[in-house]
């Protein structure tokens, strides 16, 4: 439903949060936030309102220089906790092999891998789910975005801009894509597909945002680039590169939109 990113150098899960409370009228039934920090990966996620969401993030010390937040409308899997995005891979389970039609296991709140938020539908989510089991991902649950946080990792080889992009070419249906990967914590790499994605370019260029809807960010930038449909992006600290599905660069007109607050 609502998608907030950003990657600065000081602490992002004001403007995070505050972006998803721009969104919230357009409705959602849960919320959450990931954020690199000093602990690595960690969220917090709730099917309250985003104020209830702010308290639980004060009270657990979130915070961090790159993350990402969500709102949910929910497609697939009920609206519940352990649905609600972002969803964390954590690598295939020690175990070995994954039972198919595994009841899901609740996931820890800290120390994934790789986060994802998602907007849009992922149409191919069962056959992906049931390669991704057998290759011993556990699945945490009942969302077809899940499906995308475990193939990116399994595609991953030291480059999340890469994995992403090898990701979203097995993709089918809608999405507006935010990953972070714990091992790269200075990037933050944006992908849609059918639902909306845009860049926003920070006032003093240190800082760069990901959202669903220039709105998120008003007050925060006025400058956007509005991603194509197949576009990927790769924000690290003060640049970012616009790329088609191939991972050739695009020139993409940068906008200026004074959102109403
Ligand atoms: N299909 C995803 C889900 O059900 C994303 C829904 C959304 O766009 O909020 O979790």
């Amino acid at each position: 439903c609502g998608i907030v990113g950003a990657i600065a150098s000081q602490n992002i899960v004001p403007v995070l949060l505050q972006g998803l409370q721009r969104l919230e009228y357009r409705g959602y039934d849960s919320c959450g936030v990931a954020v690199q920090g000093a602990h690595g990966l960690r969220r917090a996620r709730s099917t309250a309102r985003v104020a209830e969401l702010l308290t639980q993030v004060q009270d657990e010390q979130l915070s961090g220089s790159t993350g990402i937040a969500h709102t949910r409308w929910a497609t697939h899997g009920a609206p519940a906790v352990g649905n609600a995005h972002p969803h964390f891979s954590f690598g295939p389970s020690q175990l070995g092999q994954e039972r198919p039609g595994a009841a899901p296991q609740p996931a820890p709140q800290d120390g994934g891998t790789v986060a994802v938020v998602h907007n849009g539908i992922i149409e191919n989510h069962d056959a992906l789910r049931a390669e991704l089991q057998a290759k011993g991902y556990p699945f945490a649950s009942q969302t077809d975005t899940e499906v995308v946080v475990h193939l990116v990792h399994s595609l991953y080889d030291g480059d999340i801009f890469e994995a992403v992009r090898a990701a979203t070419a097995r993709l089918k249906g809608s999405y507006a894509l935010a990953v972070l990967h714990k091992d790269e914590p200075h990037r933050l790499v944006g992908a849609r597909q059918g639902s909306p994605l845009v860049v926003g370019i920070g006032r003093d260029g240190s800082a760069h945002y990901l959202a669903s809807d220039a709105m998120a960010l008003a007050g925060v930038t006025e400058q956007f680039i509005y991603l194509d449909e197949g576009d990927l992006v790769d924000l690290q600290l003060g640049r970012y590169w616009v790329t088609g599905s191939d991972g050739r660069p695009v020139q993409r007109p940068v906008k200026t939109v004074r959102a109403m607050s």
